[in-house]
């Protein structure tokens, strides 16, 4: 129950109907008898100026999870980012300061490393092939690389993304190789889907990011992981099972993320 006393934090996109997020922190603070609460609001483009003023004069809000359209967009509206914000130009969550300052970081990275490694795979030392190199790609890669990634290849179907991409982490990250267009997956440790492909499919036999003859390349002990979030086995998880692969869905970083959004707004630890 939403009293006078409550914090709150927020949640801000548009369409933001189909988020996640406010039921997940919800339950969370009712089980921990926490007054905080999460609304989910539905941010009109040309209200986002006004918005960010609001957000700086909004004293009893801790802070705000941001999706999409506007990671990029209030990146560069707050006082400060992390180092990794800086270089991704993004944001996905808003710590709201006591004095009103606002301090944005991206945390997407850390859910995927997260869900990794609590199936027991560790990034350190291996290769990875990167699909799609969106918002949520280019986080997966940079933390890949943090996390002392040997090679990561990058795709997309924009090479200029690519190229943007790799220039960015080739000067961030002397120890991990970084190259585009994979000609086979057979040595790759790590391949994920960071693009929508997948997104809505209704039967296992639904589309996939790569060629045939490349998925066909694939090799059983390769850790495949998708961050699509409907549905959760997308065609990509559904084909990497029948070959015998470990698999990561987008639901399992989506909740391995929540711990780290809570933690940057002050409102819930960072094992969650
Ligand atoms: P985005 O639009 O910023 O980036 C998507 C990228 O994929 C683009 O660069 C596009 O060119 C590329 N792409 C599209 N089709 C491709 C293909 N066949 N091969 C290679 N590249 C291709 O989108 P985003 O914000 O990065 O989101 C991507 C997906 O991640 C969405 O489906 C979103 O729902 C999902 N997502 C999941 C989580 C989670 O926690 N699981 C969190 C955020 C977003």
């Amino acid at each position: 129950m939403i009293q006078g006393s409550t914090e709150l934090v927020a949640i801000v996109g548009s369409p933001i109907a189909q988020v996640k997020s406010p039921e997940n922190f919800n339950r969370w603070f009712a089980d921990h008898q926490q007054n905080v609460g999460m609304l989910a609001i539905d941010l009109a483009h040309s209200a986002l100026d006004e918005f960010v003023q609001t957000l700086r004069g909004w004293q009893n809000l801790r802070g705000c999870v941001v999706t999409v359209p506007y990671k990029q967009l209030l990146a560069g509206r707050l006082d400060s980012v992390s180092e990794r914000s800086a270089a991704l130009r993004s944001v996905n969550v808003i710590r709201r300061e006591a004095d009103g300052r606002l301090v944005g970081d991206i945390v997407d990275g850390d859910g995927f490393l997260n869900a990794a490694r609590q199936q027991g795979f560790d990034p350190e030392g291996k290769k990875a092939l990167v699909i799609g190199t969106g918002g949520v790609g280019s986080a997966i890669a940079y933390a890949l690389c943090e996390a002392g990634a040997r090679h990561l290849v990058i795709s997309d179907l924009d090479p200029a993304r690519v190229e943007t991409l790799r220039g960015l982490l080739s000067t961030a990250f002397a120890h991990t190789r970084i190259s585009a267009k994979p000609t086979s997956l057979a040595d790759f440790d790590l391949v994920v889907n960071a693009s929508p492909v997948g997104m809505s499919a209704t039967d296992d036999d639904g589309p996939l990011p790569l060629p045939a003859a490349l998925m066909d390349t694939l090799n059983a002990t390769t850790h495949v992981a998708d961050v699509v979030t409907h549905p959760a086995v997308t065609p990509l998880l559904a084909f990497a099972r029948r070959r015998g692969c470990p698999v990561q869905t987008g639901p399992q970083m989506a909740r391995a993320q929540l711990g780290n959004l809570g933690h940057f707004m002050g409102v819930t630890p960072l094992d969650i």
